[in-house]
Parts: structure tokens; C-alpha cells; sequence
């Protein structure tokens, strides 16, 4: 077989290039760090900005939502060159991933102008506030409650894990609306304004060090959220849950294949697990493409999460322990500098390993992932 783009897919991807070389903030502009997935310092909201008023931001999408109707093949080059140039298009991944691409599918057109278009514009940043303690994995065993009162809904409840949300100016939060209905059927989503009244974020750091504040817990006491907040139909929120977590996963693994790639330069070694890296950088291409070129099952997602998260571990792991102390040093610089992304490669292969945990977990865990595979691609007993 042979693998080969469409003309017009390359010329798409070479104006792509081009664009970038021509607008990308330099080193001098991109110095202050972006402190958590909702923070945007001003040169990464010119950055998206630049990109969304040029069609450059989503491309898929029409343009006024800052896309050029672009075609499935053109979308992959688009995540390819800023996923190989390891540039993100948005400091705010869950805003613009996921929560303006929820009120674009499930919103109505005052909404899409309220919220979807500053969030991808850069205007407004948003946190997504699914999980629960208690409510991970099982999303719908959510508890945070939102009882409709007149024009306005009463929150109270609590939500964790909710990343940047003491940056965010607007909350995404799956409620339970209906407490009598089987769980999947009594959700609803409402966008809560992050400073409202009985609202309280707290930030708390990660595994990686102390200063990686991105994780919140967010607490609801009698929050007042309109009626008009409401994204989708009363009670039907778990089909925006599904539609949300949809558009990040489909494709996922191209940032799982490119990181394989960095490890292939930055952790060269004459030892199994290098060619082992080598293969799983190219079976996660090809089984990547196959599924976009028309995968059969939905199920082959998780295939493609589970291999790309856990080669991606999986080699970091080798570099760090064929480093053995010296990896534990910190800081010490394992990649040449980008400026578009400060801590990966400032950071000690220690913390290069630990960064990996992520991919492991957030949008599904690696266990889930191996239920659904085991049940909807291998046919086996629940
Ligand atoms: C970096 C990061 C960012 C995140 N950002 C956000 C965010 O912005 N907003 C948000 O809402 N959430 C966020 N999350 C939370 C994430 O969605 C949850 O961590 C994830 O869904 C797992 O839920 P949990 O942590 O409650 O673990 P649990 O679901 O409690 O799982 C604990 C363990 O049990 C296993 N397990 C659970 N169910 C099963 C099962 N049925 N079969 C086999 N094993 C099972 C899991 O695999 C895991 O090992 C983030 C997580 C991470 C790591």
C-alpha cells in the first residue's frame, strides 16, 4: 500500500506553513508562561485571535466561527503541523476543544454569539466541570444538583479536577436536573459565570511540582445560573457529554504519535526499547489513519488513546531509567528550546515521565478504555 495526500491537501498544508512562519509569536513576545489551561497572556490571545480571524484557528468549521469549511483530510494536516511544531493553536484546550465545540453543536445562535465566539476568539476562556468526586469514570453517577426556579436554576455541589477554573471566566457544568430519572436521563449543562455569587475555585498542583496549579475544586452554594444558560434540552445532557468528549478524542492520537516522534530525537539509544518506540511511532500513524479513512467502529478511538497514551509512557519511562540519577535532575533542559511550549522541554526527564500520567487518564481512564475495546471490538462478556 501506499500512502500519499491529495495535491490540494498538500497546498492546503503548505498556505498552513506559511501562515505560521509569518505569525507565530516570536521568543521576545511568547516570554510570560501561561500559567494554567485558562490562562491566556496577551500574546497567546493575539495568537488566537490571529488565527481565528484568518480561518486558521479550527478549520473545519465555517468562518465565522474561525474555521474555511475545510475537508476531514485537510483538518488532519492542520493538527499535523502544529502538533509536529509542537505550537498549540489555543492555551485554553478545553475552552475551545471542547466547550465552544459543545455550544456550536448543542447551542442556540444567542448562545453561539455570547459564549462560542470570545472563547474561540480568545475574548473569554471557560473550564469544563464534568467530574465529581465520586463522578470520574462514571460520569453519570454526578451529583452537583440544579433545581429550576423561575428564570434561574440553583446550583449547589461540587466538582474537581476542573482544570484552569480559577483562570476561566465561564464554567461548563454538567448538573443533575432531574434527581427521580435514571441517572443518564436526569444531566443538564448549564455555562455558570465563574465569579458568580456562591461560587468558590479552589486551585491545588498537580504531581509534577507545586507550581503546576491547573486543578481545581469548585464548590456551588445556592449559585443563581439563568434559565437562558442552558446548553441543549433540560434533561438530555448526557448527549452533549458524549457529543463534547467526542470532538477531543476523534483525533487525539496525533499528538501521542508526534510526542513518540520527539522521544525518536531527543532520547536516541541503542537499546530495545528505541526500536520499540520506532515501531509504535508508525503502527499509531497508520492505525491513526486507517480509522480516519473510514474506521468501521467507533470503539477504534480507544484503541488508538490506550496504544498512543501508553507508548507514549511506556518510552518515556525507558529514556528516564536508561538516565538513571541523572534524570532525576532538575532543572535540565531534554529538547532544544521552544518558546511555544516552556515546561516540556525545560523539564528534567523525571518530569517529561510524569507529564505522561495525563494521557493515561483524563478522557478515559486506561482501564475504561480496555472495557470498551474488550466489549465492542472483541466481543467479550461484560
Ligand atoms: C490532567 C487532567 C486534567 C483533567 N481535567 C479535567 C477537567 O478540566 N474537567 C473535568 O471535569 N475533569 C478533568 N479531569 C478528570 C478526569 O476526567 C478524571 O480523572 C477521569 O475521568 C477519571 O476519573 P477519576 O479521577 O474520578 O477516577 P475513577 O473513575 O475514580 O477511577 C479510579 C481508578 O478506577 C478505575 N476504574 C474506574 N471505573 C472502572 C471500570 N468500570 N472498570 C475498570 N476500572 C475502572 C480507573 O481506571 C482508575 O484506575 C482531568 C484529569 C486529568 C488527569
Amino acid at each position: 500500500m501506499r500512502l500519499g495526500t491529495d495535491p490540494e491537501v498538500e497546498k492546503f498544508r503548505a498556505e498552513f506553513a506559511a501562515f505560521i512562519d509569518e505569525h507565530q509569536p516570536t521568543a521576545q513576545e511568547a516570554r510570560e508562561r501561561s500559567r494554567s489551561s485558562a490562562h491566556l497572556p496577551g500574546w497567546a490571545r493575539r495568537w488566537q485571535r490571529t488565527l481565528f480571524d484568518a480561518g486558521w484557528l479550527l478549520p473545519g468549521n465555517s468562518p465565522e466561527y474561525g474555521g474555511r469549511n475545510a475537508t476531514l483530510e485537510q483538518v488532519l494536516a492542520h493538527q499535523e503541523e502544529l502538533a509536529q511544531r509542537r505550537i498549540y493553536h489555543s492555551f485554553n484546550p478545553q475552552g475551545v476543544g471542547i466547550i465552544a465545540a459543545s455550544i456550536l453543536t448543542f447551542g442556540t445562535d444567542e448562545q453561539k454569539k455570547k459564549w462560542a465566539v470570545p472563547i474561540l476568539r480568545g475574548d473569554m476562556t471557560a473550564a469544563l466541570g464534568m467530574s465529581e468526586p465520586g463522578a470520574g469514570s462514571d460520569l453519570a453517577g454526578l451529583r452537583t444538583r440544579a433545581t429550576l426556579d423561575g428564570d434561574h436554576f440553583v446550583v449547589n455541589g461540587q466538582k474537581v479536577w476542573t482544570s484552569g477554573a480559577h483562570d476561566a471566566d465561564v464554567l461548563l457544568a454538567f448538573v443533575r436536573t432531574d434527581p427521580d430519572a435514571p441517572k443518564h436521563k436526569g444531566i443538564s449543562v448549564l455555562l455558570v459565570d465563574a465569579v458568580a455569587e456562591g461560587v468558590v475555585r479552589r486551585p491545588f498542583p498537580s504531581m509534577t511540582g507545586t507550581d503546576d496549579m491547573d486543578f481545581n475544586e469548585v464548590f456551588f452554594t445556592d449559585v443563581l445560573v439563568p434559565r437562558e444558560n442552558l446548553i441543549g434540552e433540560l434533561n438530555k445532557g448526557w448527549a452533549v457529554a458524549h457529543g463534547s468528549l467526542g470532538h477531543e478524542r476523534t483525533m487525539l492520537w496525533i499528538n501521542y504519535a508526534e510526542r513518540l516522534d520527539d522521544l525518536i530525537r531527543d532520547a536516541p539509544s541503542d537499546q530495545e526499547w528505541y526500536a520499540t518506540l520506532q515501531m509504535d511511532a508508525q503502527a499509531l500513524r497508520l492505525l491513526g489513519y486507517e480509522q480516519l479513512s473510514g474506521g468501521q467502529n467507533p470503539a477504534d478511538i480507544s484503541v488508538l488513546k490506550l496504544f498512543g497514551s501508553e507508548a507514549v509512557q511506556r518510552a518515556h519511562w525507558h529514556a528516564l531509567e536508561e538516565r538513571g540519577t541523572d534524570g532525576l535532575i532538575h532543572p535540565q533542559r531534554t529538547a532544544p528550546d521552544n518558546h511555544m511550549n516552556h515546561d516540556e522541554f525545560a523539564a528534567s526527564w523525571f518530569e517529561r515521565y510524569a507529564r505522561t500520567f495525563p494521557g493515561t487518564i483524563a478522557g478515559g481512564t486506561s482501564e475504561v478504555h480496555r472495557n470498551v475495546i474488550a466489549e465492542r471490538i472483541l466481543g467479550l462478556p461484560r
